[in-house]
């Protein structure tokens, strides 16, 4: 039995269950390095992180695979730059499959380049980004992708992801990890590995960001 956060679910919805591991909780980045296993060295104030530029992808010290995610991010106010160049990050499932964090809010931009698109592969369902400013959700629900033992693939990777609340990927199938322009296919790869935030040059800030592993 857990706790399902009854604290108030209207207040804050999207507080972590009992049996998440909370990643970040606005205080550190203390589960977090960079590829090289130095500290992350993203901004942590006033209980969020903010990507600092060039500073590069943060990852999670441990290993994740099936899971349901919980982030929340807020872009940049007022808005700097035009469709890729606005608020651009990214939750990247298992440091390979991008769920695009982007400032979608009238910005036009490429559709598999929006906010919650899987970056490269599918557009959000609809466009239910927020003024930059505004704290938004991703609630994302994920299943790897499964290999034999000879590396055939012989289960590609699937993703819901709700943002805002609101449905946006209903249970897409991957063609394979994240790239810009092409489809790269699968290769094999272990069932669980560090979940990154991108840096992409912008002042992306992220809090509240918990994990439920899937069994
Ligand atoms: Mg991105």
């Amino acid at each position: 039995m857990i706790d399902p956060a009854t604290a108030s679910t209207q207040e804050s919805p999207g507080r972590a269950p009992s049996d998440a591991v909370v990643l970040f909780d606005g205080k550190d980045l203390s589960r977090w390095v960079h590829k090289d296993g130095t500290a992350a060295k993203w901004k942590v104030e006033n209980g969020y992180a903010e990507v600092v530029a060039k500073t590069g992808y943060i990852n999670t010290r441990d290993s994740f695979g099936d899971c349901q995610l919980h982030v929340e991010f807020a872009e940049t106010v007022p808005p700097q730059g035009e469709s890729q160049e606005r608020g651009n990050s990214g939750v990247f499932l298992m440091g390979l499959y991008e769920i695009q964090v982007l400032d979608s809010y009238e910005n036009k931009t490429y559709a598999d380049g929006q906010a919650s698109a899987v970056y490269g592969q599918y557009p959000p369902l609809v466009n239910a980004s927020r003024p930059p400013g505004q704290w938004q959700t991703y609630d994302i629900v994920f299943h790897g992708p499964r290999f034999d033992p000879e590396g055939k693939l012989l289960r590609p990777a699937r993703v819901t992801v709700l943002h805002n609340g609101v449905l946006v990927q209903d249970n897409a199938e991957l063609s394979g990890p994240t790239a810009h322009g092409q489809r790269p296919p699968y290769k094999a790869q272990p069932d669980k590995l560090p979940l990154a935030l991108q840096d992409h040059g912008n002042p992306v800030r992220y809090r509240n960001i918990w994990i439920r592993e899937l069994k």
